[in-house]
């Protein structure tokens, strides 16, 4: 039995998920909101998350895969699992605050606007579509997931470039709602879309995925 997930050391016999989530913690306090009580959110909740990430769920494989990129899956994960600190989410916890979307300015924040809705990230994932060889699709959230999930099968150099490139850009939206919200900055659809292809290029290269062809040459090279 742990007594708390944030101060418990990683055993030899913890499984493989408990463990990555161990060594992601100080990850996950540098991206979530600084104010977060984070004695409200120890054992039963992060407990609740490992059991449902340890049961065979569909979108398992494009959120943590060979090659993946830890702090992309982690938010991706907790994107998918809705449990990101999106507005609509603290609203409903009892804060009060501005409901808008802080990339666009208009729309509720939630996650399927911030991921799939939003124009500024819609643009994003077109480009990065695009440049992965694929055509813009506009999709909400859910219907998204289950086209990732249905077309990322295999272990092709065009799936798993994808595959990085989807956390990617999960992160980067993510990490330009807090830039925007908590430091005043903002950032283009250009330099978004260029972070995501520079992360891509870097793992591709540091794990001799560096077979140039037409879909990393597009998304890499350009
Ligand atoms: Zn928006």
């Amino acid at each position: 039995m742990i007594a708390g997930f944030w101060e418990a050391e990683v055993r030899a016999h913890f499984s493989w998920i408990l463990k990555k989530f161990l060594k992601l913690r100080e990850v996950a306090r540098c991206m979530f909101l600084p104010s977060v009580d984070w004695n409200l959110v120890r054992d039963k909740w992060i407990w609740d998350k490992v059991r449902i990430c340890r049961d065979k769920v569909r979108w398992h494989k494009i959120i943590w895969f060979p090659a993946h990129i830890p702090k992309f899956s982690l938010i991706s994960w907790m994107a998918i699992l809705d449990r990101l600190s999106t507005k609509d989410r603290l609203i409903r916890f009892g804060l009060t605050m501005d409901a808008d979307c802080v990339v666009c300015g208009t729309g509720l924040e939630s996650r399927d606007h911030l991921f799939a809705d939003c124009p500024f990230s819609r643009e994003v994932w077109n480009a990065v579509l695009s440049s992965c060889g694929f055509r813009s699709v506009m999709l909400n959230w859910d219907d998204r997931l289950n086209w990732l999930i249905d077309n990322l099968r295999g272990n092709s150099l065009r799936v798993r470039i994808l595959k990085l490139a989807w956390t990617a850009f999960l992160y980067y939206i993510w990490e330009e709602r807090n830039y925007r919200s908590f430091r005043g900055l903002s950032r283009s659809v250009d330099c978004i879309v260029n972070r995501i292809r520079e992360s891509v290029k870097i793992k591709l290269y540091s794990h001799c995925m560096h077979r140039i062809d037409d879909v990393n040459r597009s998304l890499c090279i350009s």
